[in-house]
């Protein structure tokens, strides 16, 4: 994936924060010197073209493996109401 700077020049991405699996910031710094802008952009997911071949099963174990320990906590909680 290329990032360019607000200059046109390509952008270097230095870190990743993963927000969810749909959101992630990238710190980003321009790659001319002359610039030094640093920034943040967002990616974010769209939309489907083409559902998953996944079954419904394997993706909501991926999503909880995703969650922190305390949001794992507190839906294992709220599924014993089931
Ligand atoms: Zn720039």
């Amino acid at each position: 994936m290329r990032v360019l700077c607000t200059c046109g020049k390509k952008a270097i991405i230095g870190k990743t924060d993963r927000l969810s699996l749909a959101h992630a910031n990238l710190y980003c710094s321009c790659s001319d010197p002359e610039c030094g802008h640093t920034f943040v952009a967002n990616v974010s997911f769209s939309h489907t073209l083409s559902p998953s071949a996944k079954t419904s099963s394997q993706l909501v174990k991926q999503l909880v493996n995703a969650m922190s320990p305390e949001n794992r906590k507190q839906l294992q909680q709220e599924l014993r109401l089931f």
